[in-house]
Protein backbone atom coordinates (compact mmCIF):
# COMPACT_ATOMS: atom_id res chain seq x y z
CA UNK A 1 0.00 0.00 0.00
CA UNK A 2 1.39 3.54 -0.89
CA UNK A 3 1.58 5.49 2.65
CA UNK A 4 2.24 8.71 2.87
CA UNK A 5 3.95 9.80 6.22
CA UNK A 6 4.12 13.60 7.04
CA UNK A 7 6.02 14.35 10.34
CA UNK A 8 9.04 12.21 10.78
CA UNK A 9 10.50 13.65 14.76
CA UNK A 10 11.01 11.17 17.69
CA UNK A 11 8.19 9.56 17.69
CA UNK A 12 6.79 9.69 14.03
CA UNK A 13 10.79 8.39 12.36
CA UNK A 14 10.25 5.07 13.92
CA UNK A 15 6.77 4.46 13.14
CA UNK A 16 7.01 5.48 9.69
CA UNK A 17 10.31 2.85 9.73
CA UNK A 18 8.30 0.18 10.55
CA UNK A 19 5.07 0.53 8.22
CA UNK A 20 8.15 0.20 5.55
CA UNK A 21 9.75 -2.96 7.11
CA UNK A 22 5.80 -4.40 6.91
CA UNK A 23 6.29 -3.57 3.24
CA UNK A 24 4.44 -0.61 2.37
CA UNK A 25 5.60 2.20 -0.11
CA UNK A 26 6.11 5.13 2.55
CA UNK A 27 6.35 8.17 1.12
CA UNK A 28 7.95 10.45 3.50
CA UNK A 29 8.11 14.05 4.52
CA UNK A 30 9.25 16.11 7.51
CA UNK A 31 10.56 20.28 7.03
CA UNK A 32 13.88 18.73 8.97
CA UNK A 33 16.19 17.56 6.28
CA UNK A 34 17.87 15.53 8.97
CA UNK A 35 14.65 13.76 9.90
CA UNK A 36 13.86 12.98 6.68
CA UNK A 37 17.70 11.58 5.62
CA UNK A 38 17.41 9.23 8.62
CA UNK A 39 13.38 7.88 7.33
CA UNK A 40 15.19 7.69 3.61
CA UNK A 41 17.83 5.46 5.58
CA UNK A 42 15.30 2.98 6.73
CA UNK A 43 13.75 2.30 3.83
CA UNK A 44 10.87 5.29 3.42
CA UNK A 45 10.63 7.21 -0.21
CA UNK A 46 11.97 11.07 0.16
CA UNK A 47 8.90 13.07 -1.22
CA UNK A 48 9.71 16.94 -1.82
CA UNK A 49 6.96 17.99 -0.02
CA UNK A 50 3.59 16.71 2.21
CA UNK A 51 1.54 17.53 -1.58
CA UNK A 52 3.97 15.17 -3.15
CA UNK A 53 3.86 12.29 -0.43
CA UNK A 54 0.00 12.57 -0.33
CA UNK A 55 -0.45 12.46 -4.22
CA UNK A 56 -1.21 8.49 -5.24
CA UNK A 57 -1.16 7.67 -1.47
CA UNK A 58 -3.66 5.45 -0.15
CA UNK A 59 -3.17 6.48 3.25
CA UNK A 60 -1.85 9.44 5.09
CA UNK A 61 -0.05 9.42 8.86
CA UNK A 62 0.42 12.40 10.19
CA UNK A 63 2.68 12.64 13.26
CA UNK A 64 3.01 16.29 14.07
CA UNK A 65 3.60 18.52 17.51
CA UNK A 66 -0.01 20.16 17.57
CA UNK A 67 -3.30 20.87 16.47
CA UNK A 68 -2.66 23.75 14.70
CA UNK A 69 -0.02 22.01 12.31
CA UNK A 70 -1.95 18.85 11.71
CA UNK A 71 -4.87 21.72 10.24
CA UNK A 72 -2.85 23.86 8.47
CA UNK A 73 -0.97 20.72 6.62
CA UNK A 74 -4.46 18.91 6.30
CA UNK A 75 -5.88 22.45 4.60
CA UNK A 76 -2.85 23.37 2.52
CA UNK A 77 -1.65 19.71 1.71
CA UNK A 78 -3.93 17.26 2.13
CA UNK A 79 -7.25 18.22 0.73
CA UNK A 80 -6.30 19.68 -2.21
CA UNK A 81 -4.04 16.65 -3.41
CA UNK A 82 -5.89 13.20 -1.68
CA UNK A 83 -7.75 11.11 -4.03
CA UNK A 84 -11.20 10.81 -2.98
CA UNK A 85 -11.81 8.08 0.03
CA UNK A 86 -7.83 8.51 1.00
CA UNK A 87 -7.62 7.10 4.40
CA UNK A 88 -6.34 10.33 6.86
CA UNK A 89 -5.13 8.93 10.14
CA UNK A 90 -3.82 11.67 12.59
CA UNK A 91 -1.22 10.16 15.14
CA UNK A 92 -0.28 13.53 16.93
CA UNK A 93 -1.51 14.23 20.39
CA UNK A 94 -3.92 17.46 19.66
CA UNK A 95 -7.12 19.07 20.95
CA UNK A 96 -10.11 17.28 20.81
CA UNK A 97 -11.95 19.80 19.41
CA UNK A 98 -9.55 20.28 16.08
CA UNK A 99 -8.98 16.56 16.15
CA UNK A 100 -13.68 16.71 15.37
CA UNK A 101 -13.19 19.92 12.60
CA UNK A 102 -10.26 18.08 11.10
CA UNK A 103 -12.39 14.95 10.99
CA UNK A 104 -15.37 16.98 9.82
CA UNK A 105 -13.43 18.97 7.34
CA UNK A 106 -12.08 15.37 5.85
CA UNK A 107 -15.24 14.18 5.44
CA UNK A 108 -16.52 17.35 3.57
CA UNK A 109 -13.74 16.57 1.45
CA UNK A 110 -14.66 12.91 0.47
CA UNK A 111 -11.97 11.50 2.82
CA UNK A 112 -12.00 9.02 5.54
CA UNK A 113 -10.26 10.01 8.23
CA UNK A 114 -9.78 8.92 11.81
CA UNK A 115 -7.84 10.70 14.94
CA UNK A 116 -5.25 7.98 16.67
CA UNK A 117 -3.27 9.34 19.07
CA UNK A 118 -0.47 6.96 20.50
CA UNK A 119 0.43 5.69 24.42
CA UNK A 120 4.11 4.51 24.66
CA UNK A 121 7.28 6.88 24.19
CA UNK A 122 10.01 6.73 21.70
CA UNK A 123 11.50 3.45 21.91
CA UNK A 124 7.82 1.70 21.95
CA UNK A 125 7.72 3.56 18.44
CA UNK A 126 10.78 2.23 17.09
CA UNK A 127 10.02 -1.51 18.97
CA UNK A 128 6.32 -1.10 16.68
CA UNK A 129 5.26 -1.74 20.17
CA UNK A 130 2.65 1.30 20.52
CA UNK A 131 -1.17 1.64 22.02
CA UNK A 132 -3.39 3.33 19.52
CA UNK A 133 -6.61 4.59 20.68
CA UNK A 134 -9.12 5.41 17.72
CA UNK A 135 -11.70 8.27 17.20
CA UNK A 136 -13.82 7.80 14.03
CA UNK A 137 -16.37 5.57 12.33
CA UNK A 138 -17.07 1.92 11.96
CA UNK A 139 -15.66 1.69 8.28
CA UNK A 140 -12.12 4.59 9.52
CA UNK A 141 -11.43 2.30 12.00
CA UNK A 142 -11.76 -1.26 10.29
CA UNK A 143 -9.18 0.69 7.35
CA UNK A 144 -6.71 1.86 9.77
CA UNK A 145 -6.74 -1.41 12.22
CA UNK A 146 -4.77 -3.30 9.56
CA UNK A 147 -1.94 -0.11 8.96
CA UNK A 148 -1.66 0.98 12.64
CA UNK A 149 -1.35 -2.85 14.01
CA UNK A 150 2.24 -2.96 12.27
CA UNK A 151 3.09 -0.08 14.02
CA UNK A 152 1.72 -1.06 17.46
CA UNK A 153 0.85 -3.76 20.08
CA UNK A 154 -2.75 -2.90 20.58
CA UNK A 155 -5.14 -0.54 18.40
CA UNK A 156 -8.71 0.15 20.15
CA UNK A 157 -11.77 2.03 18.49
CA UNK A 158 -12.46 4.57 21.39
CA UNK A 159 -15.69 6.01 19.83
CA UNK A 160 -16.62 8.17 16.96
CA UNK A 161 -14.57 10.85 15.54
CA UNK A 162 -12.18 12.55 18.76
CA UNK A 163 -12.74 9.99 20.67
CA UNK A 164 -9.20 8.84 20.63
CA UNK A 165 -7.62 12.18 21.48
CA UNK A 166 -10.15 11.80 24.84
CA UNK A 167 -8.79 8.66 25.41
CA UNK A 168 -5.94 10.05 25.63
CA UNK A 169 -5.59 13.11 27.40
CA UNK A 170 -7.65 10.89 30.11
CA UNK A 171 -5.16 8.53 30.35
CA UNK A 172 -2.36 11.04 30.42
CA UNK A 173 -4.39 13.25 33.37
CA UNK A 174 -4.55 9.96 35.67
CA UNK A 175 -1.26 9.66 34.52
CA UNK A 176 0.13 12.74 35.83
CA UNK A 177 -2.08 12.93 38.94
CA UNK A 178 -1.15 9.58 39.93
CA UNK A 179 2.69 10.26 39.44
CA UNK A 180 2.44 12.85 41.76
CA UNK A 181 0.96 11.16 43.96
CA UNK A 182 3.40 8.32 44.13
CA UNK A 183 6.12 11.03 44.10
CA UNK A 184 4.84 12.75 47.22
CA UNK A 185 3.89 9.49 49.07
CA UNK A 186 7.38 8.20 48.33
CA UNK A 187 8.75 11.43 50.16
CA UNK A 188 6.89 11.32 52.84
CA UNK A 189 7.44 7.31 53.46
CA UNK A 190 11.07 8.63 53.42
CA UNK A 191 10.84 11.20 55.81
CA UNK A 192 8.64 9.01 58.25
CA UNK A 193 12.18 6.77 58.17
CA UNK A 194 10.95 3.97 55.77
CA UNK A 195 12.96 2.24 53.58
CA UNK A 196 11.82 2.88 50.13
CA UNK A 197 11.78 -0.44 48.52
CA UNK A 198 10.34 -1.71 51.44
CA UNK A 199 7.72 0.82 50.91
CA UNK A 200 7.28 -0.48 47.25
CA UNK A 201 7.09 -4.28 47.99
CA UNK A 202 4.17 -3.20 50.67
CA UNK A 203 2.50 -0.85 48.45
CA UNK A 204 2.85 -2.56 45.29
CA UNK A 205 0.73 -5.70 46.35
CA UNK A 206 -1.93 -3.32 48.97
CA UNK A 207 -3.96 -1.00 47.61
CA UNK A 208 -1.75 1.91 46.66
CA UNK A 209 -0.78 -0.19 43.84
CA UNK A 210 -0.68 1.61 40.57
CA UNK A 211 1.28 2.11 37.20
CA UNK A 212 3.53 4.89 38.54
CA UNK A 213 4.62 3.05 41.79
CA UNK A 214 5.16 -0.44 40.55
CA UNK A 215 6.07 -0.01 36.73
CA UNK A 216 7.65 3.39 37.09
CA UNK A 217 9.23 4.10 40.51
CA UNK A 218 10.13 7.58 40.65
CA UNK A 219 13.28 6.75 42.98
CA UNK A 220 16.67 5.14 41.75
CA UNK A 221 16.88 1.70 43.22
CA UNK A 222 13.80 0.90 43.82
CA UNK A 223 11.46 -1.23 41.22
CA UNK A 224 12.26 -1.90 38.20
CA UNK A 225 14.60 -0.45 36.04
CA UNK A 226 13.18 3.26 35.48
CA UNK A 227 14.16 6.34 34.11
CA UNK A 228 15.14 7.05 37.92
CA UNK A 229 18.06 4.51 37.57
CA UNK A 230 19.34 7.00 34.40
CA UNK A 231 19.05 10.30 36.22
CA UNK A 232 15.73 10.72 34.94
CA UNK A 233 16.97 11.13 31.58
CA UNK A 234 14.86 9.59 28.65
CA UNK A 235 11.24 8.06 29.33
CA UNK A 236 8.79 10.64 28.97
CA UNK A 237 9.49 14.11 28.71
CA UNK A 238 7.75 16.76 31.85
CA UNK A 239 7.53 19.19 29.19
CA UNK A 240 5.32 16.39 26.99
CA UNK A 241 3.04 15.57 30.21
CA UNK A 242 2.73 19.00 30.74
CA UNK A 243 1.37 19.51 27.27
CA UNK A 244 -0.97 16.81 27.54
CA UNK A 245 -2.08 18.20 31.07
CA UNK A 246 -3.27 21.37 29.20
CA UNK A 247 -5.14 19.66 26.54
CA UNK A 248 -6.72 17.89 29.22
CA UNK A 249 -7.67 21.24 31.00
CA UNK A 250 -9.12 22.28 28.01
CA UNK A 251 -11.35 19.49 27.24
CA UNK A 252 -12.25 19.18 30.65
CA UNK A 253 -13.38 23.22 30.59
CA UNK A 254 -15.00 22.70 27.31
CA UNK A 255 -17.51 20.35 28.81
CA UNK A 256 -17.66 21.89 32.24
CA UNK A 257 -16.22 18.97 34.12
CA UNK A 258 -14.89 19.54 37.56
CA UNK A 259 -10.94 18.00 37.64
CA UNK A 260 -9.36 19.13 41.27
CA UNK A 261 -6.37 16.69 41.08
CA UNK A 262 -5.55 17.34 36.85
CA UNK A 263 -6.01 21.26 37.28
CA UNK A 264 -3.12 20.13 40.82
CA UNK A 265 -1.11 18.21 38.49
CA UNK A 266 -0.57 20.40 35.61
CA UNK A 267 -0.15 23.24 38.22
CA UNK A 268 3.24 21.64 39.94
CA UNK A 269 4.49 20.23 35.93
CA UNK A 270 3.68 23.77 35.06
CA UNK A 271 6.53 24.92 37.56
CA UNK A 272 8.68 21.77 37.43
CA UNK A 273 9.01 22.44 33.29
CA UNK A 274 9.52 26.17 34.27
CA UNK A 275 12.15 25.40 36.40
CA UNK A 276 13.81 21.76 35.06
CA UNK A 277 16.63 23.24 32.01
CA UNK A 278 17.49 19.75 31.95
CA UNK A 279 14.07 18.15 29.84
CA UNK A 280 14.33 15.47 32.59
CA UNK A 281 11.36 12.60 32.75
CA UNK A 282 8.32 13.27 34.09
CA UNK A 283 8.68 11.20 36.83
CA UNK A 284 11.78 13.66 38.18
CA UNK A 285 9.20 15.85 39.97
CA UNK A 286 9.90 13.84 42.64
CA UNK A 287 13.15 16.65 43.80
CA UNK A 288 10.71 19.15 44.32
CA UNK A 289 8.39 17.31 46.39
CA UNK A 290 11.59 15.84 48.84
CA UNK A 291 12.38 18.92 49.47
P1 LIG B 1 8.97 15.90 17.31
O1 LIG B 1 9.01 17.35 17.56
O2 LIG B 1 10.18 15.07 17.55
O3 LIG B 1 8.49 15.61 15.80
C1 LIG B 1 7.58 16.41 15.09
C2 LIG B 1 8.08 16.50 13.66
O4 LIG B 1 7.12 17.18 12.87
C3 LIG B 1 9.41 17.26 13.53
O5 LIG B 1 10.38 16.45 12.89
C4 LIG B 1 9.03 18.50 12.69
O6 LIG B 1 10.06 18.91 11.81
C5 LIG B 1 7.84 17.97 11.92
N1 LIG B 1 6.95 19.00 11.39
C6 LIG B 1 6.40 20.06 12.04
N2 LIG B 1 5.60 20.76 11.20
C7 LIG B 1 5.64 20.11 10.00
C8 LIG B 1 5.04 20.34 8.74
N3 LIG B 1 4.22 21.39 8.53
N4 LIG B 1 5.32 19.49 7.73
C9 LIG B 1 6.15 18.44 7.92
N5 LIG B 1 6.76 18.16 9.09
C10 LIG B 1 6.51 18.99 10.12
O7 LIG B 1 7.74 15.35 18.19
P2 LIG B 1 7.44 13.83 18.64
O8 LIG B 1 8.06 13.57 19.97
O9 LIG B 1 7.71 12.92 17.49
O10 LIG B 1 5.87 13.92 18.89
C11 LIG B 1 4.93 13.93 17.83
C12 LIG B 1 3.54 13.84 18.41
O11 LIG B 1 3.43 12.64 19.19
C13 LIG B 1 3.19 14.99 19.38
O12 LIG B 1 1.86 15.35 19.17
C14 LIG B 1 3.43 14.38 20.76
O13 LIG B 1 2.65 14.99 21.76
C15 LIG B 1 3.00 12.94 20.51
N6 LIG B 1 3.59 11.95 21.43
C16 LIG B 1 4.92 12.00 21.73
C17 LIG B 1 5.46 11.04 22.60
C18 LIG B 1 6.93 11.06 22.96
O14 LIG B 1 7.33 10.34 23.88
N7 LIG B 1 7.77 11.81 22.26
C19 LIG B 1 4.64 10.03 23.14
C20 LIG B 1 3.30 9.98 22.77
C21 LIG B 1 2.78 10.95 21.90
Amino acid sequence: MKIAFIGLGNMGGGMAANLAKAGHDVRAFDLSEEALARAVEAGCTRAASAAEAVTGAEAVVTMLPAGKHVASVYEADVFPNAAPGTLLLDCSTIDVATARSNIEAATANGLVAVDAPVSGGIAAANAGTLTFMVGGTGEGFARAEPILAKMGKAVIHAGDAGAGQAAKICNNMLLGASMVATCETLALAQKLGLDPQKFFDIASVSSGQCWSLTSYAPLPGVGPATPADNDYKGGFAAALMLKDLRLAMEAAASVDADVPMGLKARELYEAFVEADTDGRDFSAIIKTLQG
